[in-house]
C-alpha cells in the first residue's frame, strides 16, 4: 500500500507518496477511485498545479530551453481552438515554434511537460469519459464556470487558480495531482501557502474523498493539512521559523533593484551592497546578515531584477540609518521593510 489514510469520519483523505510510483501521473489509488466513480456517474475534480503543468520546449542535443526575450521564463504552450500557441505566461508575448535550436542549430526540438489538455486526453482515453477543462482563460466569470460545470461531463480538470468553491455543485472525488504546489518556491512562507491551499480545499468543499499525490509526504504543511489541524500547523510552522531564524524571530528587509541594462543593475547593486557592509561595520552590527541574490524570476517585462536581503533580530534602527545615510531613491529601489516572503 502506497498511501496513508486520514479518516475524518465524513471526509477521507488519501495521501500518496509519488516518489514510489513516479512514472505515471495517476497513482494506483487515484486510478482505482477514478474507475469506480466514473462507473457510478459521480462528479470528479482533478486539480492541476498551474506552474507544473505547462509544457515547454527544449533542444534534444544541447538541452537548450528557449526563453521569453523580455522575461527569464521558458515559453510555454496553450491550446486555443485546437491551435497551439507558444507564449510567455508573464508578458503574454507570442512566439513561433522554433524549427532550429538557436544555440547549436540542431533541428531536434522536443516538447516537454504535461498540460491540462494532455491530462484531459489521458483520462478520456483511459477511462472513456467526457472531460471538461477549466482554465483561467476560459473560465474567467461565474457565468462561464457555471456553463462549463453544467455540461454532462463527469471529470473536470482545473488549475489551482480556480480554487474557489462553487456553491451549487458537490464533487464526490477531488484529486490533487501534485500537492507540493508551493513547496518548490524558495520562501519561508512556502509551507504556510501550501498548507492553506490544501486545508481550504479540504474544508470548503463538500466532498467526501480526496486523493492527495505528493513528492513530499513528510512535509509538515501537507501532513497537518491532511490532519485538518490548523493549530498543529501553526505550532510546527512557528518551530520551523524559530529553528531557521525567520520572522517573527527576526526581521527581514528586502531591497529589490530593477534595470533594463544588466550591467547597470550589477553596478548599482554592488555599490549599495558595499555601502551596506560599510554601515554594518561602522555601527558594529556584527550579527547582521547581508547578502545579494537574484529573485526567483530574474527578468520580467524586459527588466533585470536583483535583491539585497538583510536579516537581523531588529532592523528598524539600522534601516533608519540606511535611509538617511544613503538617501535611497525609491524610484530605483523597492524596499520591503517587513518582507513576508523572499521572492
Ligand atoms: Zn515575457
Ligand atoms: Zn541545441
Amino acid at each position: 500500500m502506497n498511501y496513508e489514510l486520514f479518516d475524518h469520519w465524513e471526509k477521507k483523505i488519501f495521501l500518496v507518496d509519488m516518489t514510489r510510483e513516479p512514472d505515471y501521473i495517476f497513482s494506483e489509488i487515484a486510478k482505482n477511485w477514478l474507475k469506480k466513480y466514473i462507473k457510478q456517474w459521480k462528479k470528479i475534480w482533478i486539480l492541476v498545479n498551474k506552474k507544473w503543468y505547462s509544457g515547454w520546449i527544449f533542444c534534444k542535443k544541447c538541452w537548450f530551453v528557449p526563453k521569453c526575450d523580455k522575461c527569464s521564463v521558458s515559453i510555454s504552450y496553450h491550446k486555443v481552438n485546437d491551435e497551439k500557441i507558444w507564449l510567455c505566461h508573464i508578458c503574454k508575448t507570442q512566439y513561433n515554434f522554433p524549427t532550429k535550436c538557436e544555440h547549436c542549430w540542431s533541428n531536434e526540438i522536443l516538447e516537454f511537460g504535461i498540460g491540462t489538455q494532455q491530462i484531459a486526453e489521458i483520462i478520456q482515453n483511459e477511462f472513456d469519459t467526457k472531460v471538461e477543462i477549466l482554465e483561467s482563460e476560459k473560465a474567467n466569470s461565474t457565468n462561464k464556470i457555471d456553463k462549463i460545470l453544467s455540461s454532462n461531463a463527469q471529470v473536470f480538470v482545473w488549475t489551482s487558480l480556480l480554487n474557489t468553491p462553487i456553491k451549487w455543485i458537490d464533487f464526490d472525488l477531488i484529486v490533487f495531482l501534485n500537492a507540493d504546489l508551493w513547496l518548490n518556491i524558495p520562501d519561508y512562507s512556502a509551507a504556510k501557502n501550501n498548507f492553506y491551499f490544501l486545508y481550504d480545499t479540504f474544508t470548503n468543499h463538500n466532498c467526501k474523498i480526496f486523493v492527495v499525490q505528493s513528492f513530499n509526504t513528510q512535509n509538515y504543511s501537507i501532513r497537518t493539512a491532511c490532519k485538518l489541524s490548523k493549530p498543529l500547523f501553526e505550532q510546527q510552522d512557528l518551530q520551523f521559523r524559530k529553528d531557521w531564524n525567520y520572522p517573527p524571530f527576526t526581521d527581514i528587509c528586502i531591497i529589490l533593484y530593477k534595470n533594463e541594462i544588466e550591467e547597470r543593475l550589477f553596478n548599482k547593486v554592488d555599490k549599495l551592497y558595499k555601502e551596506l557592509l560599510y554601515l554594518k561595520e561602522k555601527y558594529q552590527m556584527n550579527d547582521l546578515e547581508i547578502y545579494s541574490t537574484p529573485p526567483l524570476i530574474y527578468k520580467i517585462f524586459g527588466k533585470y531584477r536583483y535583491n539585497i536581503i538583510l536579516k537581523w533580530k531588529d532592523l528598524r534602527n539600522f534601516m533608519d540609518i540606511v535611509y538617511t545615510k544613503l538617501k535611497l531613491n525609491q524610484n530605483w529601489f523597492k524596499i520591503d521593510r517587513q518582507a513576508e516572503n523572499l521572492i
